[in-house]
Formats: structure tokens, sequence, C-alpha cells
């Protein structure tokens, strides 16, 4: 009886699973196993509202697998040790991970691979599990990565993809395997109070709807604040519980416009994970230095917390900012905005921002996370890293009705239409009735200390 171990990571879906069908075609009994490994925390994961997320996934992979006759079996510990200490009680030959692309991730198969090795065992890497073009694939001449969107972009789409792989109809597991309880999201403390509901389920749910419903007017009102009219599929694609593949197999297959822009989105998440991959320093240094010597001190710590705390006196920042401690997710407009309100009008060190974005967003990861806010300040791959984007015109333009800053910001519920985007411009009794701060900086004056740091004016 031939056994092999599968060991979900950042890929808990049955649906288009690379590993997990090779290993059913492979050995008689598999093993699915999930790993909860402390490092893993200590590197940064555990935030609330992912690991409330995470539990919705787990307990969804098990229950998928129960439906096909296999359980999840779940281990707590160092990943090496555990999934060894799994291959030897069950005698397993080979090991099927999906590859990793972080420096952290990149390391843990090293070791893996050399310590089932040394025990007689095989570690099987599947690409393009939790990328649509794994890191590597496409390179211009004389570099390891793109450094530039729109020429990768240009190669990317014509990278030609894998066939989605069904689900499997039957996992069978091997008898007597002991299994640690799986996280359960009761259990978290400190979640936002409206995470999303997590795991493949309810995924897969929202992929078809959105791809039969909504993407067609994706390229028209992905901006739309107030609309909400983007996929919301990135904490599903940040766990693995959407396959980036199969997304992009069912937009192209519906086609269009809205396709294009939808398809064209989930290539900037592999163009990250590609600089990322060759410069791992990225996470932490910046990309294209630009001598910034970002505010410190006192001041600079109160304006921070301002900011965290969505009470910088610009509604649009502060509502896209309160609906990120809400709901764990932050429409993409909302996180350019407030992202260059921190780094550029508050010349705040961008590292600052992601960190709190980081310990809140449920589809938070390094490279998808780390790269945009180095983009948006300018460290990073922008073609225009000095550009600032304008608060009151961003939410003119993006809320123009003022609907969006409504619904995050109380205060000013009862101001009507665009007017709610500038407060400050009310007199006497009218603003004082309104319990909302004054902006915290001039933005004419924010914009003048950023252009002076960086050498423009
Ligand atoms: C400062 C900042 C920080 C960000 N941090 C993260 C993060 O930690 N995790 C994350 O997944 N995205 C991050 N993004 C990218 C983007 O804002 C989110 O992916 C998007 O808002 C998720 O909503 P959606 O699923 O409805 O996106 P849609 O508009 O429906 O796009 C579809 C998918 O494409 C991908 N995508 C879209 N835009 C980007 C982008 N700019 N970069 C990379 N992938 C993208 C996502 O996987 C997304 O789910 C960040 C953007 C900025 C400006």
């Amino acid at each position: 009886m031939s056994v092999a171990v599968v060991l979900f990571t950042a890929d808990l879906r049955l649906h288009d699973h690379p590993p997990l069908h090779a290993a059913v075609a492979s050995a008689d009994e598999v093993v699915p196993l999930f790993v909860r490994d402390p490092a893993v925390d200590r590197a940064g994961f555990a935030a609330p509202n992912r690991l409330a997320f995470l539990a919705d996934c787990l307990t969804d992979l098990d229950a998928g697998l129960r439906e096909r006759g296999g359980r999840l079996v779940v281990r707590h510990g160092d990943t090496v040790t555990e999934v060894c200490a799994v291959a030897r009680e069950t005698g397993a030959g080979e090991v099927h991970v999906a590859a990793g692309h972080s420096a952290f991730a990149r390391a843990r198969e090293d070791r893996l691979r050399r310590a089932l090795a040394a025990d007689g065992r095989q570690l099987r890497v599947h690409d393009a599990v939790t990328s649509v073009v794994p890191p590597g694939d496409v390179t211009p001449q004389g570099s390891d990565h793109f450094a530039v969107f729109t020429p990768y972009h240009r190669r990317w789409s014509g990278v030609p993809l894998r066939a989605p792989l069904p689900a499997p109809r039957t996992v069978r597991v091997p008898p007597g395997l002991r299994s640690d309880e799986p996280p359960a999201r009761a259990s978290v403390a400190g979640v936002s109070p409206a995470v999303a509901t997590g795991g493949e389920r309810e995924g897969r749910g929202r992929l078809r709807a959105w791809i039969s419903q909504d993407l067609d007017a994706y390229e028209d009102r992905h901006d739309d604040l107030a609309g909400d009219a983007t996929s919301r599929l990135s904490p599903y694609l940040h766990f693995g519980a959407v396959s980036a593949t199969e997304a992009v197999h069912l937009a192209r297959t519906r086609g269009g416009p809205g396709a294009d822009a939808f398809v064209r989105q989930l290539c900037w998440r592999d163009f990250h994970q590609q600089v990322l991959a060759a410069r791992p320093r990225a996470a932490v240094e910046d990309y294209r230095p630009r001598n910034d010597r970002w505010r410190r001190g006192a001041e600079a710590e109160e304006d921070l917390r301002a900011w965290c705390e969505g009470r910088t006196g610009y509604p649009v920042v502060d509502a896209a900012l309160r609906q990120l401690a809400h709901e764990g997710w932050m429409h993409n407009r909302g996180r350019l905005l407030t992202a260059s309100f921190l780094s550029k009008t508050l010349y705040l060190d961008w590292r600052e921002g992601a960190r709190h974005f980081s310990g809140l967003l449920v589809d938070g990861d390094v490279a998808n996370n780390q790269l945009n806010w180095q983009w948006v300040a300018g460290t990073g791959t922008d073609s225009r890293p000095h550009r600032v984007l304008n608060p009151v015109l961003q939410g003119r333009r993006y809320d123009p009705d003022g609907a969006y800053v409504r619904r995050w910001v109380p205060e000013l519920a009862a101001l009507p239409g665009a007017s709610v985007h500038e407060p400050w411009k009310l007199k006497g009794a009218d603003r004082a009735a309104y319990d909302y701060p004054d902006p915290m900086v001039d933005l004419s004056e924010g914009l003048a200390r950023f252009r002076r740091a960086r050498g423009r004016n």
C-alpha cells in the first residue's frame, strides 16, 4: 500500500490543486496535512483577522475531504519535524507541496527536502499553485525579474496556462492517524466585526457569482468606492481557497473588457511575487532608495496614531481606514489614497503604514502589501514615484455622492452629497454641529514638505 503526504500551506482548496491531484493519482492512500507552525506566526502571519479566516478555511477543507471519504490531519509544531513524523508514521515515500516564493517558504522547503532525503523520502514541489505564472518563468533579458509592470504583463499574458484540475472524487486517508484540534474561529480574540467567511466553498461561490454577474462592469466600476464593485476575492486568493489560475481561465472564457481588466489585476499579484522572490529584502528595505528621511519623534507618532484610528480630518481617508478596522479589508482605491496620505502628505515611513495594514488585512501578505506600499511611497516600481494623491480630489472623483464617506464616518452622515468631503468649509454653528476633527495637515504644506524631501521644489 503506497502512501503520499500532501502538505497544505497557502493553497487551502481541493479544486485545481496540483499537489493533491498528483498524490491521489500516484499513491493508494494520501495524508492531507496542515501544520500550525509557530514560526509562521512569528514571521508576521498571526493577525486575528487572518487567524479567523484560516480557521474557516481549515474547517471547510476538512468538510470537503470528509465528503470524499477522507479528512484533514492537523499537527501543531515545526513544519519540517511534523511532516517527517507523519511520513514516518505512515511509511509515505513522497511529500507533495506547492512551491512557495517568500524567503521564509523557500528556506522551509529546503529544510524539508533535506530532512526527508535523510529519511529516504522525496519532496515533490509543484509550481503554479499559488501563482498563475511562477516567479522566474518570465524574465527580461539580463535580469532575474521584471521591475516594470507593463512589459511583464505583456509577457505574462502570452504564457500558456495549465488546465484547471478537478477536485479528486475520493481521498483515502490511512486509518488511525492522530490529528490535533484544528483552530476554531470562535477561539480567536480581537477579530474585526465584519471579517468575511473563509473557505473554498464560500470562495468558489463568490468566484462563480462574480464572473457571471459582475465581471462585465468591472472595468467601469472598479474605482467606485461606494459601489463596492470589485471581486473581494483577495482573501480567498491569499489563502489559496480560490485558484488564481482557475480565476484567469474563467474570466478569459467569459471575455470582454471587464475580464481583461480583472485578469490584469491578477497579473499584478504575480508581478509583486516575482519582485519579492528576486529581492526578498524588499519586504523591509526600499526597493529603489530615494534618500528619504521620514519624519520621526513625538509629533510624527501622534500623526501616525491619528491616521491608524481614522481621524485625520480628511473624510475619505478616515472612511477607508475605518472600513479596514471593521472588515479587515479595504477597497483598492482606499488603499491607494490612504497610503499616499501617510507616506507622502504626512511623510511617514511606509513601513509604519504597511505594519498597520498587515495587522488587520485578511488578505495581508508580504509581497502584495509591502510592494504596493513601496509602489505608492515611490520607493518601489511606480514609474511616477513622486506623484501625490489629493484626498479631496480623490474623494470627489471616486465617491462623487459621498455615500462611501457617510457609510463609514457616521459623524458626517447628515452632510449631503459631495459636501461631505470638505466639512471644514462649514461655518460657525453648522461646523460646530459635527463632532469631527479639522484636517491634521494642510494639503499644500504636506505637498511642499514632500517635494522638498525628494529634492523636487
Ligand atoms: C497600499 C496597498 C496595500 C495592499 N495590500 C495588499 C495585500 O496585502 N494583499 C492583497 O492581496 N492585495 C493588496 N493590495 C492590492 C489590492 O488593493 C487588493 O488586492 C484589492 O483591493 C483586493 O480587492 P479585490 O479582491 O476586490 O480586488 P479586485 O479588484 O477584484 O482584483 C482581483 C484580484 O487581483 C489582485 N490584485 C488587485 N490589485 C492588486 C494589486 N495592486 N497588487 C496585487 N494584486 C492585486 C488581488 O488578488 C485581487 O483579489 C494592496 C494595495 C495597496 C495600494
